[in-house]
Formats: C-alpha cells, sequence, structure tokens
C-alpha cells in the first residue's frame, strides 16, 4: 500500500478490524521506510480512501482515531469504558460505510457520534453535542440539554454543568 506520507510502498499491517458486519476491513497501517502510521478501507477485496468534507467543503481523509478522541473526551470521568468507546466508533463507522463509499460530510459524522453516544451516556452526549455543534447562543444549548434531561436521572441534571472544555 502505497505511503500518503513518503509515497513508497512497504509497509506492515498493525491492526484490522472489520466493521459494517465484516464487509468492511479497517487495516492500521505502518510505512517500514518512514514509520508513519496511515488507515485503510477495503470493502470486499477492493481498497478505497474515504475523505471527509468539512463545513468549509475542504476535504481530509477520514480518521477513525478523531472520532475517537472526541469520544474520549465526551466520556472523560464517565462510566463509559473503553471497550464501548471502541463499540460506538464501530457503529459510527458502519452508519457511514452502509451510506458513503468516498466522501462522507464531517455533519454526517458528529450527527451518528451524538446519536451513538446518546443511546450510551447522557453526560457524555450534551458535552459532545456543545463541542461539536459549537452552539451560537446558550438558548439552544439550553434546548438541547431540556430534550436529554426529560430522560435523564435526577442525580445527573446536577452535574451536567460542571464540565468545562
Ligand atoms: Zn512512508
Amino acid at each position: 500500500m502505497r505511503c500518503p506520507f513518503c509515497k513508497e510502498d512497504r509497509d506492515r499491517v498493525v491492526d484490522s478490524r472489520s466493521s459494517d458486519a465484516g464487509r468492511i476491513i479497517r487495516r492500521r497501517r505502518q510505512c517500514l521506510i518512514c514509520k508513519k502510521r496511515f488507515t485503510t478501507y477495503e470493502k470486499i477485496g477492493e481498497s478505497f480512501k474515504l475523505y471527509v468534507v468539512k463545513k468549509d467543503n475542504s476535504r481530509i481523509p477520514y480518521d477513525r482515531d478523531k472520532v475517537v478522541a472526541g469520544l474520549q473526551k465526551a466520556c472523560y470521568k464517565r462510566p463509559v469504558s473503553a471497550a464501548q468507546v471502541q463499540q460506538i466508533a464501530d457503529k459510527v463507522e458502519e452508519s457511514i460505510f452502509q451510506k458513503f463509499d468516498k466522501e462522507v460530510s464531517s455533519a454526517f459524522i458528529g450527527e451518528s457520534v451524538m446519536k451513538h453516544l446518546g443511546a450510551v451516556d447522557n453526560v457524555a452526549y450534551i458535552r459532545f453535542a456543545s463541542v461539536y455543534r459549537n452552539f451560537s447562543d446558550a438558548g439552544e444549548l439550553i434546548e438541547e440539554v431540556s430534550h436529554v434531561i426529560a430522560k435523564t436521572e435526577p442525580l445527573e441534571q446536577l452535574t451536567l454543568f460542571n464540565y468545562k472544555k
């Protein structure tokens, strides 16, 4: 696999995972020449790169590590295990690969993360939503929070606003 950094074609596979019920294989690779790591996705024999289209229409390679990092930040000190974070990332990837092959909007990824994270932990959901949606005014955030509070334990309501970016 051609290295995206130095363009050499020698690498080793560091880690493999499948998603979309085994139809997609994600391989973490390390270039043997420059030692940098990159990720490829293979779908029934073919390999492809998925790009994320950001709000300003720029495109960057999809990176699972960024999804996981966002989840970890949202789940900081919450009762969500590392395995659960990986499972949420798997579900997000499944939802992406069911619909998109070459490009996916950052908005779709964000909404998918919120959907799957919300099913696991409400406080983490609010943290992620407040960062991701970058609420322009307090009213929007309060609306989102009250929506979630409706299905949250009373004790958790008290801790909702303790999170600082
Ligand atoms: Zn390289």
